[in-house]
């Protein structure tokens, strides 16, 4: 990846003012992103050519809150944070130039939603035992298999996809990663019902799918590499997001500390302190991060950020429901519609009810990596304590017991 250290701040803040010259930002909002992304404003660290001018990571926030004040459309990074988070940075690492220049664009300004078909029925923390075929058929690959909570299949144009290629090799080595059409016949998604009432996710029956060879990113058998690029990236991208101080869910609980005062006694207060610190130590550890990552990629430190993040969304949504009583109980999502239509399109904490937050907050310690693996991993990579006795290492794929 070209490196340049040459655009500085001022530098970005003469481009963005060149941008809003020639681009009306009240204006066409596709296209004004489209224009910021050819201007290599989107994200400023990537390549020149793939919506960036190699600066520094850093800098991404002169940019944004340059184009925020001047009232500029975001790109709704909610709705697209598996593109963002996961899909872009692997195809950024592991992609050829062709692969990089037909997927970032689009996926960048939101008009191709990406999702990511990992988990298994048989293989969710240990995703190195999945049992998805790929079999090369002449210049493509035809998939038969089954995937299971799938955040957003029912949105995505995209998936990243890893499979199994060569059963006869212990899991780690025989895997393959692919971009997989989800218009492609043979791809099935079927909605799941969550605790929240709602179909977030979903299940993914792939039968006889056909992806040709161009959409494979890395090498044959090398799919367990890429998907640790997606699976680092995917932790900081949900534990380790830039945020203002007190944003998230501990704003929306001492927005209501603050305009409902029956609602206080000292031990809410004591405990809200106690939340709010440890959302700021949180915050910082995430900047920390992302310093970090300006020269060089995720490390296991992204598990921690995420751990953490996990324990204190639960914790603050709890809080919260605490202090709001029998009000916090009227939850309004069971009520209309069917839960298959229900459909989010983002997770979206702070514009949904106490109610929501406190159910949903619960997937946090499970997506991305549950909080029992994200410990061993820091016990074994971040402390260098023994690791888990791993019998199945060198035994091939087809025979390890299913
Ligand atoms: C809201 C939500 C969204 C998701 N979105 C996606 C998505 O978009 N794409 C996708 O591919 N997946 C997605 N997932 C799946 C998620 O990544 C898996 O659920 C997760 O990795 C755990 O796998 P599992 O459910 O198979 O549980 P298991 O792996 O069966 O684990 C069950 C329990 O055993 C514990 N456990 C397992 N192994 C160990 C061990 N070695 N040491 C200690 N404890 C252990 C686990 O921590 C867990 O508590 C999503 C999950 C949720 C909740």
């Amino acid at each position: 990846m070209e490196k340049f250290a040459t655009v500085d701040a001022d530098g970005l803040r003469a481009r963005v003012e060149q941008l809003l010259a020639e681009h009306d930002p009240a204006g066409d909002r596709l296209a004004f992103l489209q224009a910021r992304f050819d201007a290599g404003l989107a994200w400023v660290h990537y390549p020149p050519g793939l919506g960036g001018l190699g600066a520094p990571r850093e800098l991404q926030s002169v940019v944004d809150d340059a184009l925020a004040a001047a009232g500029a459309p975001d790109n709704d990074p909610r709705r697209i944070g598996i593109g963002l988070g996961m899909a872009a940075p692997t195809i950024l690492v592991h992609g050829t130039d062709e692969q990089r220049r037909r997927w970032l664009r689009p996926l960048w300004t939101g008009e191709e939603v990406w999702c990511q078909l990992f988990s298994e029925p048989g293989a969710g923390s240990d995703l190195a035992a999945l049992g998805t075929r790929a079999v090369r058929e002449q210049d493509s690959w035809i998939v038969n298999g089954q995937k299971v909570w799938t955040s957003m299949a029912h949105e995505a144009r995209w998936a990243i996809l890893v499979t199994r290629t060569d059963p006869s090799v212990p899991k780690h080595a025989g895997m393959t990663y692919f971009a997989c059409d989800m218009t492609a016949p043979g791809v099935e998604v079927r909605p799941l019902r969550q605790i929240t009432g709602e179909a977030e996710f979903n299940e993914v029956f792939l039968t006889d799918v056909r992806i040709p060879d161009e959409y494979r990113l890395g090498d044959v058998g090398n799919g367990w590499r890429v998907a640790q690029t997606t699976l680092m990236n995917e932790r900081v991208a949900i534990g380790g997001g830039a945020a203002p101080r007190e944003s998230g869910t501990i704003a929306a609980v001492c927005r209501t500390w603050r305009e409902r005062p029956e609602l206080r006694t000292p031990a809410g207060h004591a405990e809200l302190m106690r939340l709010w610190v440890e959302a700021e130590a949180l915050r910082l550890t995430g900047l920390r991060l992302r310093q970090q990552l300006a020269v060089g990629a995720p490390g296991p430190e992204g598990s921690a950020a995420k751990l953490s993040y996990a324990r204190l969304n639960q914790a603050v949504s709890g809080f919260e429901l605490d202090l709001l009583g029998d009000e916090a109980l009227r939850y309004d999502d069971w009520s209309t519609g069917t839960w298959a239509t229900k459909r989010p399109a983002a997770v979206d904490f702070l514009a949904r009810s106490p109610g929501y937050r406190y159910l949903r907050a619960k997937g946090n310690s499970i997506e991305g990596g549950t909080s029992e693996i994200l410990r061993n991993i820091i016990a074994e990579r971040v402390l260098g304590l023994p690791g888990e006795p791993r019998v199945d290492k060198d035994v091939p794929w087809k025979d390890l017991p299913k």
